[in-house]
């Protein structure tokens, strides 16, 4: 599943190429998760603004010739993937978005459809403000800060693990990168997030931040079918210390890499590193 890096590796992609860009065509292939909620044709001749991210969705601000605003709130799902064409060929079956502009189009390929494009007037209106209401704070935005996580964490007895998936406290951390930014705290996954004490709340912060932006510069983690917009899989799964290593010896003292069930989601950890 995309998670943040792969988000932003693709928001990274596209934000050059669509910044002035002038809409010509929207195609839509197969339903998604939710309809657009406008007629395809009402965006034809709107001008693309600076592409941004919130969390796991990317937002494209579109400018009508007549001067009214709104955008496209756009979300990858489980298994979708902007490409950039310059030139693109016919849609393929599980092309089913594409929006065509003057400099080229974007085209969302999803095979499982839990992706979804759709119209929002403005970022802080609906449905773009439903969806984003129970995001949590981003991971590197300078007001979450050690104080600010270990109060949040204070209110809450989930398992830290599955209180990071969740994304309600900080955004990013999806499967892998909870895993590791775990680890690299020493963090036990099952630990009760009210039992981390503020040194832990700020080495967890600062372990998170880092394992992002490793896989920020690897260009995200390609665990199945993640590539960004010129095709190309992301990196970051094969650094990582114990996501994915079952049975293999922890980096840091040698001990077998765990795997247990939290949530329905495989956790690896080290037990002898990672302390609840
Ligand atoms: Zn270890």
């Amino acid at each position: 599943m995309p998670e943040l890096p792969e988000v932003e590796v693709t928001r990274r992609g596209i934000v050059g190429p669509l910044r002035g860009a002038r809409v010509l065509a929207v195609r839509l292939g197969k339903p998604l998760r939710w309809p657009l909620g406008r007629p395809p044709e009402a965006l034809a001749g709107c001008t693309v603004g600076e592409v941004t991210r919130r969390g796991k969705y990317l937002w494209l601000p579109l400018e009508a010739q007549s001067g009214a605003q709104g955008g496209l709130l756009l979300h990858l799902g489980m298994s979708g993937s902007l490409g950039w064409w310059t030139l693109a060929g016919p849609p393929g079956p599980h092309d089913h978005f594409d929006l065509v502009t003057d400099r080229g189009t974007l085209r969302l390929n999803d095979p499982r459809r839990f992706g979804a494009v759709l119209w929002s007037r403005a970022l802080d209106q609906a449905p773009a403000a439903v969806l984003l209401a129970r995001l949590g704070a981003e991971p590197f935005d300078p007001a979450l800060t050690p104080q600010s996580l270990h109060a949040a964490l204070q209110r809450r007895r989930t398992p830290i693990k599955s209180l990071l998936l969740a994304g309600d406290v900080v955004v990013g951390a999806g499967n892998i990168y909870a895993s590791e930014a775990l680890f690299q705290a020493g963090i036990h996954p099952a630990l009760a997030a009210n039992r981390i004490s503020r040194p832990r709340a700020g080495r967890l912060l600062a372990a998170l931040r880092t394992t992002l932006t490793l896989a920020l510069d690897a260009g995200g983690s390609t665990l199945r079918d993640f590539a960004d917009v010129h095709g190309l899989a992301g990196a970051y799964q094969a650094q990582a210390a114990v996501y994915g290593r079952e049975g293999l010896p922890c980096p840091r003292c040698g001990a077998p890499v765990h795997r247990r069930l939290q949530a329905q989601r495989s956790t690896y950890f080290c037990p002898s590193c990672q302390k609840r």
